[in-house]
């Protein structure tokens, strides 16, 4: 049987989808409101990581253009002392961070070459239905943008009505790598995380800092603070509190040299409201429109998750839609019962990490002492960014953690949390 879908939104979850189902030879037109020409000279749209798992299927899906562009593990720094505790921990394979203003266009191009359509317009929710008949199925990916709230909230999921995190968001140059390419995340209690990720650029390889503030602390005036006005007025700031809140991040830095990788688009300021919404609406003509990506889930990008289950939910999804021929609630059910438990646990991971990192509570601050004394406990902690499920296995509950830690310990390292159980 032949069958038409329709996908509203260029995204990674769009274009994972698209892909899948051009190498299946099934239809599909993408309705999208940019065209690849275009993201050259837009502002920076997120600093996007893809973990191993997500490449995996980029390379089967022909669109692994970046092989060597990797970084191999994290660097964890907790405190803001030159002296912060510090551990590594390493990936079972790398990780990789594109521009996505290289990325995404450069994967509409490979749609385009395997016989994909684009349509480029802005989709308003008054044209879904009429677009929603030209198809069997329509797949809705429009991002953060605002066709999400056409989806149902689903309060259960989704405990913040507001940004956990002021974000300040940039592709800079000037800051030194690490020996091992890394990513780096700091941590300064109180007052917000940052992390580090190297990322290619327009220009090359440079550092894109993610700086997560907490609202109401010391930095969140780096959310605030417009590089436009006057730059070097920004940039004063920024590296005042570099060196206050990470030094080991200032102390690789050249001030000479420290800038936006590519001039003032490179920045991003804002925040994310963590929110997950229902997988499907009945249209007004009664077909059904399906969320997909952040639309269904978006979550803070302090664990670098969003794009990796957008990525995940768009394969399954595809999946499904090669298997079936009736596109129904029943259809839903299938997609939502194999993507739920990735989209949810990366979900509640993060939401769980927002909160806890900004108090530090002391059952977290022994985690973190025992993944810094071992090295097997800091390679599985890291290599599972890889799996959010597995995190949130491992974070669902105390007695969870420290089963966790007795589990992937090294023999000798097997001691048990007792302080943390006892209070
Ligand atoms: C600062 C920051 C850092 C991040 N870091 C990471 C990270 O390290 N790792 C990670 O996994 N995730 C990260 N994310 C999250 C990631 O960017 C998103 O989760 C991911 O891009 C979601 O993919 P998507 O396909 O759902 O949406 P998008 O990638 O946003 O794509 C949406 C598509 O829809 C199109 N569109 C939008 N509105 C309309 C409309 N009305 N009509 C037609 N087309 C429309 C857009 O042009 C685009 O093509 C980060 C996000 C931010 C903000």
């Amino acid at each position: 049987m032949s069958k038409r879908v329709g996908v509203i939104g260029a995204g990674t979850a769009g274009l994972h989808l698209g892909l899948y189902l051009r190498q299946h030879g099934i239809d599909v037109t993408m309705v999208t409101d940019r065209a690849p020409a275009d993201y050259r000279h837009m502002r920076l749209l997120n600093t996007v990581a893809h973990h191993a798992v997500t490449i995996e299927r980029e390379e089967k899906l022909g669109g692994n253009h970046w092989p060597d562009d990797g970084y191999f593990g994290h660097h964890y720094y907790i405190g803001t002392q030159p002296q912060a505790l510090r551990f590594y921990g390493d990936l079972h394979a790398p990780s990789r961070a594109v521009d996505y203003r290289i990325y995404q266009p450069r994967l509409m191009l490979d749609f385009l070459e395997r016989g994909g359509v684009i349509e480029y317009r802005e989709v308003k929710a008054d044209d879904l239905p009429a677009i929603s008949e030209r198809f069997d199925v329509l797949i809705v990916c429009t991002g953060k943008g605002s066709l999400g709230p056409l989806f149902q909230h689903e309060p259960a999921h989704s405990p913040f009505d507001r940004p956990q995190r002021a974000l300040c968001v940039g592709l800079f140059k000037g800051i030194s790598e690490p020996p091992v390419r890394a990513v780096t995340m700091y941590f300064s209690p109180g007052a917000g995380e940052m992390i580090e990720i190297p990322t290619l650029t327009f220009s090359g390889m440079a550092a894109a800092l993610v700086i997560e503030n907490i609202p109401g602390g010391d930095l969140e005036i780096l959310a605030k603070t417009k590089y436009d006005d006057d730059p070097r007025a920004f940039l004063d700031q920024l590296l005042a509190k570099l060196r206050r809140h990470y030094p080991t991040c200032a102390e690789r830095i050249d001030e000479d040299e420290f800038d936006l990788a590519n001039g003032p688009l490179d920045i991003l300021q804002g925040g994310v409201t963590p929110t997950v919404r229902k997988s499907h609406v009945v249209l007004d003509n009664g077909k059904l429109a399906i969320s997909l990506g952040d639309v269904q889930a978006v979550v803070d990008p302090v664990l670098g998750q969003g794009a990796n289950m957008a990525s995940y939910a768009g394969w399954i999804t595809a999946e499904e839609i090669v298997r079936h021929d009736v596109f129904d609630e029943r259809f839903v059910e299938h997609v939502n019962l194999r993507r739920q438990d990735r989209v949810l646990a990366a979900t509640r991971w993060t939401n769980f990490m927002l909160t806890n990192l900004r108090t530090m509570p002391v059952e977290l601050q022994q985690f973190i002492g025992r993944l810094s004394q071992d090295r097997a406990l800091a390679d599985t902690f890291t290599d599972n960014f890889n799996y959010p499920e597995r995190q949130w296995d491992c974070f669902a509950s105390l007695e969870r953690m420290q089963a966790w830690c007795e589990r992937h310990a090294k023999p000798a390292g097997k001691a048990v949390m007792q302080g943390a159980l006892a209070s």
